[in-house]
């Protein structure tokens, strides 16, 4: 709780070594990213005194119950996409369970977890409970996956390095991992949707936090009837969004995080092209100097393409049509299963696609809402563990039985 107090009394300048890190906008990380800290770690101290076992019904003569133990020394690997965020819905429930943990930051994004850790110290928390370890992944993170004496390592990156941490993991202490992996989310949007709404969420969904949201709405679905109209309004959306410095107030998109994703995504857009995808807007990188790209938006994209298959992380987002069963398929023609989103009006259709699609989070008429009592994780190459929710706590904690014998039973 004093934590959460600390963060919010740095607010300001959290929010401001948090956009410095990653070229996010400031007004996103102090009114939101760096509040969620903060709600999160309260969230899980109000659990702390809440975790319990259950008494057993056993055979005749023998009496039992569970302990729910801290599953020990957790290694913590995060992304560059969301610093904040992602050591929070870490570190707020595995030291809840009682875990002491070694938290290994981005190397793109190494500034914040920094700040947390001194805060960890001024809020009471004993040395070597929480521990920050800058470094790259090739050493710092793979000397976390391969350590004998890490008893779980809670992962989130991209699918091609959970797999090598998972290979790691299995070859040294076979200690468990969960992965928070990769996306490339459909969102469905059927005729009988509102058209500035629809449009609203699909343009938040990809275009917020310069597109780098592991759960962005980057393949669109649209009904033939509304297909149109949807369309004008994105491209009315994609003119009207500011691009430039992550600090002024009436801009929209920062920089992407580096240089080695600003020159990723604008290899996809000319892969898009290149394939025969129409580009309605944007295409480009702005200016000689920053890593700042155009909102793009690509229509006529099939799913053997490479812009419709692969997670770009980028503000790039692809538009394709037709029926709900059509759609439904084409939503879960992918590696992955991370998020997805319907828009309509129709019960029917909502219930039916959001237990047809197979994602770990299906929005219904809303998209990118997440809260930290909402357990939230991956199907197929997503990953699999869940975090946030009660559900998380189970990730940082193991079972212990403990059964004796009743002597005296009357049985
Ligand atoms: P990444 O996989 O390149 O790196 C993630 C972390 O792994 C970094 O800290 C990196 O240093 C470390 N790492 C790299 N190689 C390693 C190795 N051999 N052993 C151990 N650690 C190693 O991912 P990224 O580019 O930083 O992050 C973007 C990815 O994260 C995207 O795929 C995005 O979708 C995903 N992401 C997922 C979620 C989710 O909740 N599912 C949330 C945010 C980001």
């Amino acid at each position: 709780m004093k934590f959460a107090d600390l963060i919010e009394q740095n607010i300001e300048e959290l929010a401001t070594l948090e956009a410095i890190n990653g070229g996010k906008l400031f007004s996103l990380c102090k009114f939101m990213e760096v509040p969620g800290a903060a709600m999160t770690l309260r969230y899980y101290a109000g659990a702390a005194d809440k975790i319990y076992g259950t008494v057993l019904k056993l055979s005749k003569g023998l009496q039992g119950y569970t302990l729910r133990e801290p599953i020990g020394v957790v290694g913590a690997i995060l992304p560059w996409n969301f610093p904040t965020s992602m050591f929070f819905i870490k570190a707020a429930p595995a030291l809840a369970a009682g875990c002491t943990m070694v938290i290994k930051p981005a190397e793109q994004t190494p500034l914040s977890a920094l700040y947390y850790a001194h805060l960890a110290k001024l809020a009471g928390i004993p040395d070597g409970v929480l521990n920050v370890v800058n470094g790259f992944g090739e050493t710092a993170g793979a000397a976390i996956s391969s350590h004998m004496d890490i008893d779980k390592v809670s992962f989130t990156g991209s699918t091609e390095v959970g797999r090598k941490i998972m290979m790691a993991a299995a070859a040294s202490n076979l200690k468990p991992v969960s992965l928070e992996l990769g996306g490339k989310s459909p969102l469905l949007i059927f005729d009988d949707a509102d058209v500035d709404e629809a449009a609203k969420f699909a343009f938040n969904g990809i275009f917020t936090s310069k597109g780098e949201i592991c759960v962005a709405s980057s393949r669109i679905y649209v009904q033939e009837g509304i297909y149109d109209k949807i369309v004008n309004k994105l491209i009315e959306k994609a003119n009207a969004w500011v691009v430039g410095d992550s600090f002024d107030p009436q801009v929209n998109q920062g920089p992407q995080t580096n240089k080695n994703q600003f020159e990723k995504i604008l290899s996809y857009i000319e892969h898009g092209k290149r394939e025969g995808a129409t580009l309605l807007t944007g295409g480009n990188s702005i200016g000689q100097k920053g890593y700042y790209i155009q909102p793009t938006i690509f229509a006529d994209v099939k799913e053997d393409m490479i812009i419709a298959k692969e997670e770009i992380l980028g503000p790039v987002m692809s538009l394709k049509f037709k029926t709900m069963e059509e759609a439904i398929k084409r939503a879960n023609d992918t590696t992955y299963g991370l998020a997805a989103g319907v828009i309509t009006k129709d019960l029917n259709v909502a219930n039916t696609v959001s237990r047809s699609v197979r994602a770990g989070v299906v929005w219904i008429n809303c998209y990118l809402l997440l809260d930290v009592g909402c357990p939230y994780g991956g199907y197929k190459m997503s990953g699999f563990g869940r975090e946030n929710g009660m559900d998380s706590l189970n990730e940082y904690l193991q079972t212990k039985s403990v059964v004796t014998p009743i002597l005296d039973s009357p049985w």
